[in-house]
């Protein structure tokens, strides 16, 4: 029992990145916590893997290309196909 709640960085920063996907189950919910309490190494890993999932997110709303830059990327490609 006493393994049980001690679990290796290794696996505490799989859960946090499948915690991004999915959710835990409580078992591994608890783990994590716990592991969290004492490991700051893993909680910094926490802390930016959620920055840069929430910057992603972000940018994947706000950033788009209009229908001029898109019309302009397909000309260069289809001239870049053509001299090929
Ligand atoms: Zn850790």
């Amino acid at each position: 029992m006493a393994n049980w709640f001690n679990i290796s960085c290794k696996k505490a920063t799989f859960l946090i990145s499948k915690k991004q996907e999915s959710k835990l189950a409580i078992g591994e919910s608890l783990q994590l916590f716990i592991h969290l309490l004492i490991c700051d190494v893993c909680k910094l890993f926490k802390t930016q893997t959620n920055y840069l999932l929430h910057n992603i997110k972000i940018h994947q709303q706000t950033e788009r290309l209009n229908e001029a830059a898109k019309e302009k990327m397909a000309t260069v490609v289809k001239d870049e196909i053509s001299k090929s």
